[in-house]
């Protein structure tokens, strides 16, 4: 059984994957081609912002939106703990300070209170209302990157309010959660600017890395296509910045236009699949928690996360779904606050217990749109009656 079923895919998609790839081997515009153009016009149709910049990979996206904006030292960004490094590391990269603010322990996306708690401990330079890192102190808060965990929207009606109110920028880390919605809105919409990305295991995943920018703001646009060319001005040697090499390969386009022919299928197949699982795991497992979906929200379901009672609870059914050859995974084992790469920040076990917590009780199982019921009875049958 595969974690992530991206043949059964390819078996549906190979004769356009074919014709699309071909049409890129006889241009051979294999940089920013026709291909890149025109996905990021799709893309932006599709969730409703005037602007797409495609990059290469969901990393880039989430740095050039912050290099556009001009951070760096002195800044604070908040994000939460428990989400894929990336969301920080490209804060901590700029020179800027991450400061962590702890996940609601239903949806596992960030406390739009502890958001508030935490600006206010920094404005008032009080860490005794929140843990500060000493690199944060004194320095002023800019933005906040909310996470669409697993696929879920983060609570955005909640953390604009706060973001409103202390004048933050927000960044929808929309990786997981490419075609998920919230009232109505789509992923990729919200805050100030959104990133997304196209790693083959995503919702909607390239064969190699990918990402892309979305925004309504024509002048942060307009900055990130300079910025995703090295920084470039009004021609190929005019350099009115410093940016990067974050170009997509027009090969990578072109993979992902033949996918977005059966997206919204795909997203309704992974909705079915999701509500199998929890109606099976609501009969056999109901001592396992499941990521709480939010009234109007509809996630992307990147994964299919449970928490188990316990670590060993959850390590013995681990252990027990790999003997029958079912692979799990666990996202995300060690919070981003106790990594050895932000050690610098000063953080301590006790932090932020929620996402320790998760981080201990959690995993992911097999989830694909061509995942059947009979696999999933099959799994659920052998986590067994708890
Ligand atoms: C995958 C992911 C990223 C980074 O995307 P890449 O394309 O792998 O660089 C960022 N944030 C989250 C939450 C992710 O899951």
């Amino acid at each position: 059984m595969e974690f992530i079923d991206l043949k059964a895919q390819q078996k549906r998609i190979r004769a356009l994957l074919e014709e699309r790839i071909g049409a890129v081997l006889d241009h051979g515009r294999y940089v920013l081609g026709p291909e890149v153009i025109e996905l990021e016009e799709e893309l932006a149709r599709y969730v409703g912002v005037r602007h797409a910049v495609s990059c290469a990979s969901g990393t880039d996206a989430l740095l050039m939106v912050l290099m556009a904006w001009g951070f760096g030292p002195g800044h604070v960004v908040f994000t939460t703990p428990f989400t894929f490094i990336a969301t920080a590391e490209v804060v901590a990269l700029l020179g800027a300070v991450p400061v962590f603010v702890d996940v609601d322990p239903e949806t596992f996306n960030m406390d739009p209170e502890k958001l508030s708690l935490a600006a206010e401990a920094l404005d008032r330079d009080d860490p005794s209302l929140h843990p500060l890192p000493q690199a944060a102190r004194g320095c002023r808060a800019k933005a906040v990157i909310p996470v669409d965990l697993f696929g879920l929207p983060a609570d955005y009606p909640e953390i604009e309010q706060v973001a409103t109110e202390r004048g933050l920028k927000v960044l929808e880390d929309a990786a997981q959660s490419f075609g998920a919605s919230l009232g109505g809105i789509r992923a990729g919409r919200f805050g100030h600017g959104a990133a997304t990305s196209f790693f083959p295991a995503k919702p909607l995943g390239g064969y190699g890395d990918g990402g892309m920018c979305l925004t309504d703001d024509g002048e942060l646009a307009e900055r990130l296509r300079s910025i995703r060319v090295h920084g470039q001005g009004s021609h190929r040697y005019d350099h009115v910045r410093l940016g990067i090499n974050g170009r997509l390969d027009t090969l990578q386009a072109a993979v992902l236009l033949a996918k977005m022919t059966i997206f919204d299928e795909e997203l309704m197949l992974r909705q079915q699949a999701a509500e199998r699982y929890r109606e099976l795991l609501e009969r056999h497992r109901p001592d396992l928690q499941l990521q709480h979906i939010p009234d109007g929200a509809v996630s992307a379901w990147a994964q299919f996360s449970v928490v188990a009672p316990s670590e060993q609870d959850r390590d013995a059914l681990r252990k027990r779904l790999e003997d029958a050859g079912i692979p799990t995974a666990v996202y995300y084992p060690v919070p981003l606050h106790l990594q050895p790469a932000f050690a610098h920040l000063g953080h301590k076990e006790g932090d932020f217990p929620v996402s320790e917590d998760l981080a201990r009780r959690i995993f992911a199982l097999p989830m694909h749109p061509y995942l059947s019921a009979e696999e999933q009875q099959h799994i659920v049958g052998v986590m067994g009656d708890g």
